[in-house]
């Protein structure tokens, strides 16, 4: 079923369609790295706790905060394949990993796991829509290959196997301002790859100098962009992510908002296993999600301050959640819970997007589509794209919209290795389903018989203690089933095409 919830007479925020190529706005994505939507203040506000169910975080985001209240604010978005390259890959192209070719994280063992390099990009789009596209921070879309600018013929790293990486201007996919990298942990010891190929050691916090950077973008201070043209701007801070140890992982002014405070105190979740090893791990994280809350507010503060907030989209979302300690797993994301799963995806575009929150299931595929269409670029949407354009939802302006009943979950381990170590293809190991009320996920073993089911009910049991036995409730199995089943067949999905999920309920009959 398909509800049509915004069909509605052409109300007063209907915008006007952009003429020239000047007058589309700005677009700003701003990223972070395993940053939980639950990791947001504002979730605990009088307005905002009922549309989600659970406590926020303790967490300190006052520009965060301030931001959401600004904007429109999506409860139950989801990062549909939830891993830092198969994410970049959906977003970049609004294509399902197997399509995208980014099927599983990227390094050097797994060769075939990497941005088609003729797929059509969101920024290949603006690009040829005379937009301006600087990408700024962790790419990790792409395999590590033998192109060091400095040292020709080897990785960027003697790191093995080879998790870095460096992206030459043939593979930039339109982003004609360039500071980047693969993937690298060190968030006080970041480096960067420029526009020429130059690499930089800036010996910072990250989040800091990429804002930095991201603010020399705006004032256009050393001809990052083009005058007077409009600009995309990816910016995608590592932090929050792992590692999460110790003063060298954060800003100790940060973690001092954290240090004195309790487990019980920083653990509000009754999901969460505070025996782990992991459990201290908390104060860091959260002292990570400070100094992004920081940090993108100076770069709101920057944009405000050059007159370009009013004609600038701003997105800030996550490429995946972190379970830390929920569920007693050890595995930060790649899961169907939802720490791992819902994403933060709060947008603001003045006097065109009303602020409030709303349920809709934004999956990633959705986000290039839809982002182009809020542009004023619907009609260059690439017919590859298999994703949704919500813009409707955004801007409430009476077109009508096929809210998605549902949300796809994929998760993808390695195929098989051959003798050198090097992998080929993928396995499936799970797919899922969210919907307004209820999220599963069908994992299955080696031979492709049935593994385990997840169910929870996420209105009633928001923390997803209780997981609903499939064979004692065979009527909601059998629903879930087939809203899965729709799924698959329109992501053409190997689960579909291989019948994986027909199998499964013939066998289990
Ligand atoms: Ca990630």
């Amino acid at each position: 079923m398909t509800i049509n919830r915004y069909i509605a007479p052409a109300s007063g925020l209907l915008l006007v369609a952009c003429s020239g190529g000047q007058d589309r706005p700005n677009v700003i994505y701003v990223f972070p790295d395993q940053f939980r939507n639950q990791a947001l203040g504002f979730w605990n506000g009088e307005e905002y706790a009922e549309h989600v169910g659970w406590k926020a975080d303790p967490v300190h985001t006052p520009n965060l905060d301030r931001f959401a209240d600004e904007s429109l604010v999506f409860s139950r978005a989801v990062s549909t394949c939830p891993l830092s390259s198969p994410y970049r890959g959906m977003f970049l192209t609004g294509m399902y990993p197997e399509r995208s070719g980014v099927t599983l994280n990227c390094m050097a063992l797994r060769p075939e796991s990497t941005l088609n390099p003729d797929a059509e990009c969101i920024s290949d789009v603006f690009a040829a829509n005379g937009y301006s596209c600087g990408y700024i921070g962790k790419l990790h879309a792409e395999t590590p290959m033998k192109n060091d600018p400095a040292n020709p013929g080897h990785y960027v790293s003697d790191r093995d196997p080879e998790w870095d990486a460096y992206t030459p201007p043939e593979r930039r996919h339109g982003f004609s301002y360039w500071y980047s990298y693969g993937t690298f942990d060190v968030h006080k010891n970041p480096h960067y790859w420029d526009t020429d190929g130059v690499r930089h050691d800036p010996g910072e916090y990250s989040v800091k100098h990429e804002t930095d950077k991201a603010i020399e973008f705006l004032r256009n201070q050393n001809g990052e962009r083009k005058a007077g043209a409009p600009f995309l701007l990816a910016l995608a801070y590592n932090p929050p992510h792992s590692p999460y140890e110790s003063l060298d992982d954060c800003m100790e002014e940060d973690y001092n908002l954290y240090k004195d405070k309790s487990l019980s105190e920083l653990y509000v979740r009754p999901n969460a296993d505070t025996t782990l090893s992991k459990a201290d791990a908390i104060r860091y994280y959260f002292a990570n999600v400070t100094g992004v809350d920081r940090e993108f507010g100076r770069l709101l503060d920057e944009l405000k301050a050059l007159g370009l907030d009013k004609n600038t989209i701003v997105v800030f979302t996550s490429d995946h959640g972190e379970t830390m300690c929920s569920q007693g797993t050890t595995d930060p994301k790649n899961s169907i819970y939802t720490e791992s799963f819902n994403v933060p995806f709060i947008i603001r575009y003045p006097g065109k997007i009303a602020h409030r929150i709303d349920s809709t299931l934004l999956s990633t595929t959705d986000i290039m589509p839809t982002v182009l269409a809020l542009a004023g670029l619907g009609d260059k949407i690439p017919d590859t794209a298999e994703g949704r354009d919500l813009s409707p939802v955004m801007l409430q302006d009476g077109r009508p919209c096929d809210v998605p009943e549902a949300a796809l979950y994929i998760r993808n381990l390695d195929g098989p290795k051959d003798e050198n170590g090097m992998v080929h293809g993928i396995f499936p190991e799970a797919r899922g389903i969210k919907t307004q009320r209820y999220s599963m996920e069908i994992a299955i073993g080696k031979d492709f018989s049935l593994k385990r089911v997840l169910i929870f009910d996420d209105l009633e049991d928001p923390y997803q203690i209780n997981n609903i036995p499939y064979r004692e409730n065979p009527e909601l199995f059998r629903e879930l089933c087939g809203v899965l089943a729709g799924k698959l067949k329109e992501s053409d999905d190997i689960w579909s095409r291989e019948g994986i999920l027909e199998k499964i309920l013939e066998n289990n009959q």
